[in-house]
């Protein structure tokens, strides 16, 4: 059966190259019917933090990125955090020390370095293998010295071969690759040894993660080889590097690029579905002609060997464009719940160190708003569904309809773009709107002002309805105009429109 791991350093904010990573595990995962781990690499003390793991988990849980067995799930190779995990490193480091894999160093990086020179060799060669096989007498001496050693691995002199699921046989040249360490010299391991160690107890059999790992794999290749000799591991797992991700100018994204924090994402209002879409274009597709697909399909059809090892390009354009698309499809219910976390605005902006939230309603899930909130949200979200790309530009669309009629805020530009016309017409459609009989509907009141300012007053529509729409919505762009006076209902409208006037 299939085990594939995904496990992050919990260092800084999750990123997308990350989360693609971890999409490509979790759908590989379901769609063979194996097990999705999830550990925890805390290994780096320095680096680490609390703060980075809860949002880690925070964003795979809001993704719908679920696990099998891990941290916050338990299972049966608990725990599944590297710092808890100590004991086993130690022990293994012990038992490839015996067995002659590992062997003591003692040489320092100057030392290193200055045989080099005296070679004539560059001195950034790296670790020569000098500490390979010193005799007791001389690890002795060093001691004597005070030093402590760290522990190496012994390379074999032949080429290392694997076959990568995503581009096929890659070959490491004998030699290539210098004894690295292991465990520093106070006894900590690297992630050297604890990857591999942690893959064999956990039973990995496919390690996908990104191109930026493809030269450690070597080194962890030999590792497992050395494991399964001295019974630890049963195999050495199949290997997939997945493609870089770039960002603009052709340069890989980095974690400085806003596009590549997941959390802006979030704060913009992706969709998890779009967001989760999206990523995995960045990649893998799903078929020449159809670049929108919903999870179950990405499950359904996914197969790691099909995946691009070319470079994937993120078009922050072509997202939106996805995100718009799902948010079109789904059902209107869901849509309209989905619209209430922003217009409460419950997600922080990670590029503001100063944001505070705005909200527009009285609580964060729909079940929970007033019900004259929940009438104007079941009567609004229709009006927009096709017309956002973002969840976040629900809060400019319908804000108009969630704020007292003295706190509107008016567009300045389009205030400012008022024709000299628009006094009357905005006197015409009070007078109307004043004697027109109740209740507001959209029909009546398109009828009603149509005839007092298009006919009547022989107005283009445009420059018609423009005033009106500035009063009652505040802005140029915005809902359906008579369907959002119909919302807002004869009492408000009208308060708004005398308000410009
Ligand atoms: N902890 C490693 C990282 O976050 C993962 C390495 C791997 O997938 O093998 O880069």
């Amino acid at each position: 059966p299939i085990r594939v791991r995904f496990c992050p350093s919990p260092t800084g904010t999750p990123h997308v190259g990350m989360v693609r990573t971890c999409l490509f595990n979790w759908a590989y995962a379901r769609h063979t019917g194996g097990t999705f781990v999830l550990r925890i690499e805390d290994t780096d003390a320095a680096r680490d933090s609390e703060e980075s793991f809860e949002a880690i988990l925070d964003s795979l849980r809001w993704l719908g990125l679920d696990w099998d067995e891990g941290v916050a799930k338990g299972g049966p190779h608990a725990p599944y955090r590297q710092s808890q995990r100590t004991e086993l490193y130690r022990q293994v480091a012990d038992e490839l020390l015996q067995a002659g894999y590992l062997y003591e160093s003692f040489s320092t990086p100057a030392e290193i370095e200055a045989r080099h020179r005296a070679n004539g060799e560059d001195p950034k060669l790296g670790y020569d293998g000098y500490d390979r096989d010193l005799t007791e007498a001389q690890k002795a001496a060093f001691r004597a010295e005070g030093r402590r050693p760290v522990l190496r691995m012994r390379m074999p002199d032949e080429d290392i071969t694997f076959n990568d699921l995503v581009r096929g046989p890659v070959t490491f040249k004998a030699g290539s690759v210098p004894d690295y360490v292991v465990v520093r010299a106070g006894g900590d391991p690297l992630y050297t040894l604890v990857n591999p160690v942690d893959d064999a107890a956990m039973g990995i059999t496919h390690v996908l993660r990104g191109e930026d790992l493809l030269s450690s794999t070597p080194r962890q290749v030999v590792l497992y080889r050395a494991l399964m000799a001295i019974g630890r591991a049963q195999r050495v797992p199949e290997f997939a590097h997945l493609p870089y991700v770039m960002g603009e100018g052709n340069k890989k994204l980095s974690k400085r690029d806003p596009e590549s924090n997941l959390l802006i994402h979030r704060f913009r209002g992706m969709a998890p579905e779009g967001l989760l879409n999206y990523l995995a274009l960045l990649g893998w597709s799903l078929s020449k002609d159809e670049d929108v697909f919903t999870p179950d399909q990405l499950v359904a059809a996914f197969d790691i060997r099909d995946v691009n090892p070319n470079p994937a390009r993120f078009d922050p354009k072509k997202c939106e464009a996805i995100n718009a698309e799902h948010l079109r499809r789904l059902e209107g219910e869901d849509f309209r719940n989905r619209l209430v976390p922003y217009l409460a605005d419950v997600y922080p902006d990670p590029a503001d160190p100063d944001w505070t939230a705005r909200p527009l309603v009285s609580a964060t899930s729909f079940a929970e708003l007033t019900q004259r909130e929940q009438e104007i949200l079941t009567a609004a979200a229709p009006l927009i569904q096709t017309r956002i790309q973002l969840l976040r530009e629900s809060r400019d669309m319908l804000g108009f309809l969630l704020v007292d009629d003295a706190d509107l805020e008016l567009e300045e530009r389009a205030v400012s773009r008022l024709k000299d016309s628009a006094p009357q017409v905005l006197d015409t459609a009070i007078a109307t709107l004043e004697t027109l009989p109740g209740p507001w509907r959209t029909e009546v009141l398109e009828q009603a002002l149509r005839a007092a300012i298009v006919d009547g007053m022989g107005i283009k529509p445009r420059l018609a309805f423009g005033p009106l729409r500035v009063a009652v919505t505040g802005r140029q762009v915005s809902p359906p105009l008579f369907e959002s006076m119909e919302i807002l209902g004869a009492e408000s409208s009208l308060a708004r429109l005398r308000a410009l006037r």
